[in-house]
């Protein structure tokens, strides 16, 4: 019987980076800036572009856009809003995670 140590469960690691509501994400078509919002700021709805379906005010969705429209598009509407579902399937490459 081996004496029990004093160890730690490790609880695995973050998916993303966890305390920061913003991260980049590489896809095919780009590097894309994503933002997590709680939706409380939200002063309309918006179109999902993965279901064409509206997102409600005051839900927790995705802002997804990418970098290279930011650079060519300033002060542009280029950011797309999402549903965290058709974000997650629209990412059918996961992000290396390091
Ligand atoms: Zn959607």
């Amino acid at each position: 019987m081996s004496p029990r140590k004093h160890r730690r469960a490790e609880s695995g690691e973050p998916p993303v980076a966890m305390g920061n509501n913003e991260w980049t994400e590489e896809h095919p078509d780009g590097l894309y800036r994503v933002r997590s919002l709680t939706g409380s700021s939200s002063s309309k709805p918006y179109r999902c572009p993965g279901c064409d379906q509206i997102i409600p005010l005051a839900t927790p969705h995705i802002v997804a856009w990418l970098e290279e429209d930011e650079a060519l598009q300033a002060g542009a509407d280029f950011r797309r809003h999402w549903h965290k579902a058709c974000w997650t399937k629209k990412n059918t490459r996961r992000p290396n995670q390091r």
